[in-house]
């Protein structure tokens, strides 16, 4: 907590004053650009490493970015994060929804894990809330990935994007670079999407093509990110040499 309290004085003495006339800013004129969801990791920083400031970004956070699927969503229960999707997309009218997963990912490797029948047992689930908050919203991923392992990582993957007819191929790292939980990481990333598009709430604006929903993956050791093409059929780093491509593909399919 001191670390936190010194933090807060020496932004006082820096940052303040220009933040509040940020907020001014916004206040008068919002215009978010994206619903931004990732994982609570201390080391996912998303404002710095995308360059965004007050006004740009809703971001929400949890343990393995995960959005539950609506099906979760019973009789007025519900988790944090719908009620964020509505907040963003619908009040806040922003077009753009991203998830980013990481390497390293603390809760995907307990995901991993949930595979044994003793560690994700009921009696562990009862006693540990991020086995049951993965076991309940994690396990499609966990099952994606079970295809992956058995095709021995080779074949694509079949997600589901904006609405049901809108499916995409991704090859999970083909280029065998990542760990196999890095694997799991990057599946879970894109599971996310179907779970996005489950709500009903956003069901118009994703037919009509006024709401779009991307993927991006951080790897840590490296501090590259990427973002998944889907004419590419993959996720594709980030950099000079492949950001005239990846923004012309962002800017025909979804501007
Ligand atoms: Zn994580």
């Amino acid at each position: 907590m001191d670390r936190i309290l010194r933090g807060i004085m020496k932004y006082r003495q820096t940052d303040r004053k220009k933040m509040v006339e940020q907020f001014e800013v916004v206040r008068n004129r919002p215009e978010p650009k994206a619903v931004f969801f990732t994982c609570m990791d201390s080391r996912m920083i998303p404002t710095r490493f995308t360059e965004t400031n007050v006004g740009d970004m809703f971001v929400v956070r949890n343990a393995g970015n995960l959005i539950p699927h609506s099906q979760h969503f019973l009789d007025e229960a519900t988790t944090n994060e719908p009620a964020a999707l509505e907040l963003g997309c619908i009040i806040n009218d922003i077009r753009h929804i991203i998830v980013c997963g990481h390497s390293d990912c603390k809760a995907m490797n307990l995901l991993h894990s949930l595979q044994c029948q003793e560690f994700s047992s009921q009696k562990n689930r009862r006693i540990s809330p991020l086995r049951a908050w993965l076991s309940a919203h994690a396990y499609s991923s966990l099952t994606k990935f079970q295809q992956l392992e058995v095709s021995g990582y080779h074949k694509p993957l079949i997600f589901q994007a904006e609405t049901p007819m809108r499916k995409f191929v991704a090859y999970i790292d083909p280029e065998d670079k990542f760990s196999v939980t890095d694997k799991l990481s990057q599946v879970n990333c894109l599971q996310q999407l179907q779970n996005i598009a489950s709500y009903g709430f956003l069901k118009r604006r994703l037919e009509r093509h006024e709401l779009h929903i991307h993927a991006l993956w951080f790897d840590i050791y490296t501090g590259d990110i990427y973002y998944f093409s889907r004419q590419n059929k993959r996720f594709v780093d980030i950099n000079e040499v492949t950001f005239n491509m990846l923004e012309k593909e962002v800017l025909k399919y979804y501007s």
